[in-house]
């Protein structure tokens, strides 16, 4: 799943491939990926793409009036896009200008932009569970996804404070805390376990229950491992973000494989339908976390 960094990276592309640009057409392709009826999608064509922004993981594209004298109207309207698991953006330098036929393949939405080239992008989700979400909306917070979002924690007034604050009498475990969009926006699943492997501790420790120091440790960890996943990033082109992702990940997605800081073996703990990779000599004191499936299949 595309997260804060990847979010970024794909907000610079559209801010630089669409600004300026008018929407010509938009085709929801997949059934349920339009999850707003007034305005209606077409409202959006002929507008141009005046910004682009990210809110948590979702990508802003606000498209504005724009009269023949290049004046600017006040009535804006927005295109969100969540890209949810298995969301994706690939940029398409000439569409066809027949509309893309619905079918069971990958394509969500395609939008394409006025010109000659035909140029735009197509938003794709792979697999069978359709959770890639898009809004057409005259106010991002109108997004009760956006509404709900806590901090971002690359905002400049994200201070060790304000985490702080955050944690103070969180009775859930870091894990679950640190992926909450509504106490932080844009961490998901992967950057969860590289914050808490980076600040070495156990994903399972209550938040509430952090000292001073660690506190200091984990929001250190916390902007180390965005940052430095956010310039990996930068740059990259939309197509090979989610390669350029996984490379950058020490145990995410690992399990099985040595940490790269002691060469234990990764480990992980399974849920329904996701699962969390950790390194116990780097986070648990060595100590293996109870998992569900594990102890099931040892039995
Ligand atoms: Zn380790």
């Amino acid at each position: 799943m595309p997260e804060l960094p990847e979010v970024e990276s794909l907000t610079a592309f559209l801010g630089e491939h669409l600004a300026g640009r008018t929407l010509e057409r938009l085709w929801p392709v997949a059934v349920s990926v339009l999850k707003t009826y007034d305005p209606p999608l077409t409202a959006l064509e002929g507008r141009v793409v005046t910004d682009v922004r990210r809110h948590g993981k979702f990508l802003d594209v606000t498209a504005s009036e724009v009269s023949a004298d290049g004046e600017i109207g006040a009535d804006d309207l927005h295109l969100v896009v969540h890209l949810a698991r298995a969301g994706w953006l690939r940029w398409q330098d000439g569409l066809p200008d027949t509309p893309p036929r619905p079918g069971k393949g990958p394509l969500a939405l395609r939008v394409r932009l006025a010109g000659p080239s035909g140029a735009g992008f197509d938003l794709t989700e792979a697999g069978t569970q359709k959770r890639l979400a898009v809004h057409c909306v005259r106010d991002p917070q109108d997004v009760p996804g956006i509404a709900r979002l806590g901090p971002d924690p690359l905002d400049p007034g994200f201070t060790r404070e304000a985490f702080g604050r955050l944690l103070a009498g969180e009775q859930r475990q870091l894990k679950g805390v640190l992926r909450d969009q509504s106490v932080l926006a844009g961490v998901g699943n992967a950057y969860s376990d590289e914050v808490l492997h980076a600040a070495r501790m156990s994903p399972f420790k209550i938040a509430a229950k952090a000292s001073d120091a660690e506190v200091d440790v984990l929001y250190a960890a916390l902007g180390e491992v965005l940052r430095s996943a956010v310039e990996r990033a930068r740059g990259v082109a939309a197509g090979s973000l989610k390669a350029e992702k996984k490379s950058g990940l020490r145990v995410h997605g690992r399990t099985g494989q040595p940490c790269p800081v002691c060469g234990d073996t990764v480990r992980e703990v399974s849920y329904r339908d996701s699962s969390l990779q950790y390194c116990p000599t780097c986070q648990t004191g060595g100590k293996p976390l109870a998992d569900r499936r594990m102890s099931r299949l040892l039995k």
